[in-house]
């Protein structure tokens, strides 16, 4: 039953592909079959010359997805001189008329359906259910920011004039601003940045993760296709010294980043030793997040939403549960109960509908994770984990683990992958506990069951997070209900999908006007 626009607003989220009809996923997956060896490119908008590196596919190094072309510190001096002469002509076009383009973009992304999955999958190494989700996100994004900018940038804010005078504030672009995505969301983060920084009238800079040029250079083709001007949005592939080299160009006056920590860190001081216009910096970076489960709680709701929240995507979602604290009372069968799931996961290709747990990004973080469970193995922490069947000796993959530990405090870093650490505590130390996750200086997401009112109270007002989740999986953050981003090491804020963050890309004009 459709639910009247005025209620809801007349904007939908993405209905997505629904995998559970046989009429949609099977030509869906002839499709895929179809596109399972294509070879796909990125290049750079400006500067042609860079290095050409081969992209393999997680899950199997011996299958080339496609080439890379890096962009060059010159093409990056170029790109930055074209946006800088059209920035204002798309400035002043408007948020109605920017807002159209996004949505074209869009429309040409759920038409390209097919494609987009099967670059998840084979560049990124998602599930397809991870895919589609992707997907969805992405259209999201590019459809509710078009909204924002018919919100906030089409018309100007009147505000009051007591002597008589005319006061209208209105929101423009800054510039150009630099995006740095990651490699985990590779379509859906990498353009939601981008989309934004249109969204307010800059032109932008993409570079995406590393890992994944190849997804993100398909989503600019058919944002250009859908008449973003090219110089608009530019592609900038590259490594690390690639977006070095980007975010210290004085030209570039804003920077969002979604990534590590120690990344934005390091952005944050190029950015304030350089010259050229004071620079913002929009970064969205690690947790460490938690899930409290007390005696209240509905087990068979705390496993599906434990097993979810720590190993969809194979861990690697910055919002995703490393630690979690059961109460000792129910503690020993909680913990029976989630073995068991954890059990029947399914690790492997995730180009397999059977598929639940994929391989991580590449050898450098299988060798972290890999070495973490070692180390916590040696220190003598109880710790279960899967057999990888041989197949898995063809990518990288890490066998999913659950160690004990006694609290979060013996957590050094955020270990970004399917690695799930349990704790227990006692009634009446939950207050403790909430300090002592606070106290990681991480305050991405947090999870809660319990059916006390009280103890939500408690828990919301004293823990320092972007994101709490109660009685459910704390993962999935959807567009415009569930603005996602966090605190301290986790990120400078405004929150992704919210309603303050296009404010954040653009700068503000006031004209005052006596009568
Ligand atoms: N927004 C995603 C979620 O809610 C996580 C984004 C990230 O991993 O950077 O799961």
């Amino acid at each position: 039953i459709p639910l009247p626009a005025e209620i809801f607003g007349a904007r939908r989220n993405s209905a997505g592909v629904d995998l559970s009809d046989p009429l949609v996923r099977e030509p869906l997956l002839e499709q895929l079959a179809a596109l399972a060896s294509k070879q796909w490119t990125a290049e750079p908008a400006f500067g042609a010359g860079g290095a050409q590196i081969g992209v393999n596919s997680p899950h199997d190094f011996g299958q080339r997805v496609g080439t890379v072309t890096y962009a060059t510190a010159k093409g990056i001096a170029e790109g930055v001189e074209a946006a800088q002469a059209i920035q204002p002509g798309w400035d002043a076009l408007g948020g109605e008329k920017r807002a159209l383009l996004l949505e074209a973009a869009a429309d040409l992304f759920e038409a390209h359906t097919a494609e987009f999955l099967s670059l998840c999958q084979r560049e990124a190494g998602k599930t397809l259910v991870d895919a589609v989700l992707e997907l969805r996100e992405a259209v999201d994004f590019l459809r509710y920011y078009a909204a924002e900018a018919r919100r906030q940038f089409s018309v100007p804010l009147v505000l009051p004039g007591p002597t008589g005078e005319e006061n209208l504030l209105r929101l423009h672009g800054r510039g150009v601003f630099a995006t740095i995505a990651p490699w985990n969301f590779p379509l859906a983060i990498f353009i939601g940045m981008a989309a934004a920084g249109l969204a307010a009238g800059n032109c932008v800079l993409a570079k995406p993760a590393e890992q994944t040029p190849l997804i993100a250079a398909l989503a600019v083709k058919l944002c250009h296709k859908a008449g973003i001007p090219d110089d608009v949005l530019q592609l900038v592939p590259g490594d690390g010294a690639v977006g070095a080299a980007l975010t210290a160009h004085p030209g570039v006056c804003g920077v969002a980043f979604t990534g590590s920590t120690a990344t934005a860190q390091a952005i944050n001081r190029s950015l304030a030793g350089r010259d050229g216009p004071i620079a913002t910096l929009i970064a969205e970076t690690g947790g460490q997040n938690a899930m409290i489960v007390d005696s209240s709680a509905l087990p068979e709701q705390v496993v599906r939403d434990v097993l979810g929240s720590a190993f969809q995507s194979a861990g690697q979602r910055c919002s995703a549960l490393r630690v979690l604290y059961l109460q000792e009372d129910v503690a020993d069968s909680m913990l029976e109960m989630i073995r068991g799931g954890f059990e029947a996961l399914h690790v492997g290709d995730p180009t397999l509908l059977e598929t639940d747990v994929g391989p991580v990004i590449d050898a450098e973080a299988k060798a972290s994770l890999d070495a973490h469970v070692s180390a916590m193995r040696g220190a003598g922490h109880p710790v279960w984990q899967h057999t990888l069947p041989e197949a898995c000796a063809k990518g990288t993959f890490v066998a999913p683990a659950i160690i004990q530990i006694d609290g979060i405090a013996q957590l050094s870093k955020e270990n970004f992958g399917p690695i799930l650490h349990v704790a227990r505590f006692a009634a009446g130390e939950m207050e403790r506990m909430v300090d002592d996750i606070n106290a990681t200086g991480f305050g991405l997401t947090l999870g809660l069951h319990s059916r006390i009112a009280a103890t939500r109270r408690m828990v919301e007002a004293r823990a320092r997070v972007g994101n709490f989740y109660v009685n459910r999986n704390q993962i999935g953050a959807v567009v415009e209900s569930q603005p996602f981003g966090g605190q301290g090491l986790s990120g400078t804020g405004p929150k992704a999908g919210g309603p303050h963050y296009l404010a954040r890309f653009a700068t503000e004009r006031v004209t005052c006007v006596d009568t």
